[in-house]
């Protein structure tokens, strides 16, 4: 199965400014309806609350990016690593 990072940081207003960190989603590629997406961290966000991010901007969050297989691996093979 292939999953896809989507890197996205929740909307003004929806968390405290300091909240408002770049986290980190695994989004299997054959999931078309971003419901709901659980960040590595465990943070989870629903519809309308997220900023979908193009790329890593602004204050990332530490526990996705130890988490996470790395920013900039849009596309990466589950179980390579
Ligand atoms: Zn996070």
């Amino acid at each position: 199965m292939t999953v896809r990072l989507v890197i996205a940081r929740p909307l003004p207003g929806t968390v405290g400014e300091s909240r408002r960190v770049v986290h980190v989603f695994p989004v299997p590629a054959e999931e078309t309806t971003l419901e709901r997406l659980t960040a590595y961290c465990g943070e989870a966000f629903g519809p309308g609350e997220l900023e979908l991010l193009e790329r890593p901007v602004g204050m990332p969050c530490v526990t996705c990016l130890r988490c996470s297989p790395g920013p900039g691996t849009a596309e990466l093979p589950a179980g390579e690593r």
